[in-house]
């Protein structure tokens, strides 16, 4: 595929000059989003050295891993889940878009049919955006408690998706993802831990960094534009 190669290794060199600029020796996983892209392109990258690879839409992830191109490949889904999808997503390596007791419920039940364990991240509307997915932050300690109800299912961080705005306006965001992190990693729940930022996008990553990231998802910065002829159906 045209210029993947190219790209992705662009977009791995400005990851280390904002690791750098973070300056805490810690590293950040690239999640390369590959919605509405072909499955030649998750090929291309994948052999280009991209490992982990962001989905939106349960059936077009569904599809994509029964192709799956390489075993190496670890899959994350970044979409809004429905409860009764919650079987397209479980086995895969995060979900980072649970935002709900009931959606929480649905994926334990189905890891524990599949005898799997599964981790995931908990979406928060950090800026408590009306008809926004995602937790309210009032809200994400009592949710986070709900995890001890699992057998299967358990939490390794948050994840944002901010309001539209320049990189430097979203930056407040990212930074008050990571405080909260921060406030309640200091209480211990079981099944949960928050050491898992999942915050940037081809516009903001260098910014997401610079405040803490440890997941970024980056899609046309690293494959080009999408293909809105290719089937988002969920
Ligand atoms: C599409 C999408 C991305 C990637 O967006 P780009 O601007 O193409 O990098 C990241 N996160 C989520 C949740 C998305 O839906």
């Amino acid at each position: 595929m045209n210029g993947i190669a190219e790209r992705l290794a662009t977009v791995r060199d400005r990851i280390a000059q904002a690791e750098a600029r973070r300056g805490d020796g810690s590293a950040v996983t690239l999640v390369g989003v590959s919605k509405k892209q072909p499955l030649e392109a998750v090929r291309a990258a994948a052999e280009a050295g991209l490992r982990d690879f962001g989905e939106n839409y349960a059936q077009e992830l569904r599809d994509k891993r029964e192709g799956e191109p390489e075993p190496s490949v670890r899959w994350h889904f970044i979409g809004p889940v429905q409860s009764n999808k919650a079987k397209l997503v479980v086995g895969i390596h995060r979900i980072h878009t649970v935002d709900r007791p009931s959606l929480i419920a649905a994926l334990d039940s189905r890891a524990r049919q599949l005898g799997i364990d599964q981790a995931v991240l908990v979406q928060v509307n950090i800026a408590r955006e009306p008809q926004k997915a995602g937790v309210d932050p009032h809200a994400l300690g009592d949710l986070l408690d709900r995890f001890a109800d699992c057998e299967r299912v358990r939490c390794t961080g948050l994840m944002l998706i901010p309001p539209l705005g320049i990189p430097e306006s979203t930056r407040e965001h990212f930074r008050a993802l990571r405080r909260l992190a921060e406030e309640l990693a200091i209480r211990t729940r079981p099944r949960v831990e928050l050491d898992e930022l999942s915050m940037g996008m081809s516009d903001d990553f260098e910014v997401a960094i610079e405040e803490g990231a440890t997941l970024i998802r980056v899609g046309t910065a690293i494959f080009g534009p999408r293909d809105p002829g290719i089937s988002g159906a969920s």
